[in-house]
């Protein structure tokens, strides 16, 4: 086992990654920017190194900074979390020659899943269910009418080298599709230097399904069931939940198994999500994210397992600590991402944390690097904390979730807290009826 980690990140997933190594006897090291001197991984860490400025670019995406520091400190592997790094092929690569283990997957998984024409490629030929499109990228507007014709409108127009939800139009007829392509060249172009873009069915009502897979890199792999991400703004997930509302055993048995297997047949190492839109019982493939999710709490929570300390053992070559069969679903599990943000602008409010107080009790987590007095910085992204509720099942998870809402106090900034109060008082979130477009019709519908 790794005696000492280096954690490439900040905020509440650096403390998540701490606490694993603590709990294995690992000591950890914090990197930070100049900004993040005062923050609380680096107050958690055993060491810590300041790598470069405020800017992310010049910090937490510094590979040469990165590299140094986990020399100068003997850190044996990197821990990357979500973001930055985590999903840069080239770092990979970097780390391996200096002969620092990545805990995660290897540069070529990366780069595979990191372009989506070859992601939905290589899921196909694994046997994963996509959605209906161009066979690759669509050079012109009479491929792509003709491709669109073949598919049957609606259709969305996206980017090869996407990301974040940016570079996808969306056709309904023949007559939008001449602009629609065009945009998105050009806004592909713009946003990462590539105007490839390829064409799928535009789904009209689907859920976001996606489901967690684990391999240890030997050709052995699991699936911890599905996550329901459909309560999205402009592509963010706000609200995530485990199990997915309306998936059945049987539905959640025969994709899951598909995932895994085709994870297992690449020998993959470590944690992946397979993401999914789901509509009418049928499951569609769109991306593999070769990493840890935000939301991973919800299946930590619903199969009592720690993924870090999953990944950090199979990153140093230890065997996965379960098989399938000791993965069995016990309750309800729901996470809400907090801002700093201003609703229903969800205008980024840094600021000065005054008062901090975490909910607790029966089934509560909460993942957060705040505490009183610390100076939200307002060069990163803005989610400061991320509840977690666990009930026997779903309405015991929702009137947990309620009553630990109210216990939270987050004083001095805006937060997106008072969004998940009024949500709780929907029917449709009671019931469990959304699906990805819900929540923009529902903030339009109510704050105009
Ligand atoms: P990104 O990597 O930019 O997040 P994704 O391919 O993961 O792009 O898609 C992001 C979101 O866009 C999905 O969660 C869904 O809301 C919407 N979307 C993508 N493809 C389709 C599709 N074929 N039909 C309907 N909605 C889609």
């Amino acid at each position: 086992m790794f005696e000492k980690i280096l954690i490439a990140n900040r905020g509440e997933i650096a403390l998540r990654v701490i606490r694993a190594c603590r709990e294995m006897g690992i000591k950890s090291v914090a990197v930070h920017s100049t900004a993040d001197a005062d923050a609380m991984h680096v107050r958690m860490a055993d060491e810590s190194v300041c790598i470069g400025p405020n800017s992310s670019a010049e910090s937490y995406l510094s590979i040469p900074a990165i590299v140094s520091a986990c020399e100068i400190t003997g850190a044996e592997a990197i821990h990357p979390g979500y973001g930055f790094l985590s999903e840069n092929a080239n770092f990979v690569q970097v780390l391996e020659d200096h002969g620092i283990t990545f805990i995660g997957p290897t540069a070529e998984h990366i780069r595979i899943m990191g372009d989506k024409i070859t992601a939905k490629e290589t899921a196909k030929a694994l046997g994963i269910p996509v959605v209906p499109g161009s066979e690759g990228g669509v050079p012109d507007v009479a491929t792509a009418l003709k491709t669109a014709e073949g598919i049957g409108y609606p259709v969305i127009i996206k980017a090869t080298a996407g990301g974040g939800g940016r570079g996808m139009k969306v056709a309904r007829d023949a007559s939008e599709l001449e602009v629609a392509f065009r945009t998105a060249r050009s806004e592909a172009k713009a946003a990462f230097g590539n105007d490839e873009v390829y064409i799928e069915k535009y789904l009209q009502k689907p859920r976001h399904i996606e489901i967690q897979v684990f391999g240890d890199g030997k050709g052995k792999a699991v699936h911890l069931g599905e996550r329901d991400c459909s309560l999205q703004r402009r592509h963010q997930k706000v609200f995530e939940e485990a199990p997915g509302p309306i998936i059945t055993p049987e539905q959640r048995a025969r994709i899951g198994k598909i995932c895994a297997d085709a994870v297992a047949k690449i020998n993959y190492i470590g944690a992946g999500t397979i993401e999914f839109l789901f509509e009418d019982g049928e499951f569609y493939f769109i991306e593999m994210n070769t990493r840890l999710q935000v939301e991973h709490p919800v299946t930590e929570a619903i199969f009592g397992v720690d993924l870090v300390r999953e990944q950090i053992r199979v990153a140093a070559g230890l065997p996965m600590s379960f098989g399938q069969d000791d993965l069995v679903i016990n309750g309800h599990a729901i996470e809400v991402r907090i801002n700093a943000e201003k609703i229903p602008e969800f205008a980024p409010r840094p600021g000065t944390v005054k008062v901090f107080h975490a909910p607790g009790g029966l089934g509560v987590r909460m993942d957060s690097a705040l505490y009183g007095g610390y100076r939200i910085p307002p060069y990163y992204d803005s989610l400061i904390g991320k509840l977690i509720v666990h009930g026997r099942d779903r309405p015991e998870a929702l009137a947990r979730l309620s009553r630990a809402l109210g216990e939270l106090i987050i004083d001095g900034v805006e937060t997106t807290v008072p969004l998940f109060h009024a949500l709780l008082e929907q029917e449709d979130i009671q019931t469990g009826s959304y699906n990805i477009h819900w929540l923009e019709k529902w903030l339009a519908a109510t704050y105009g």
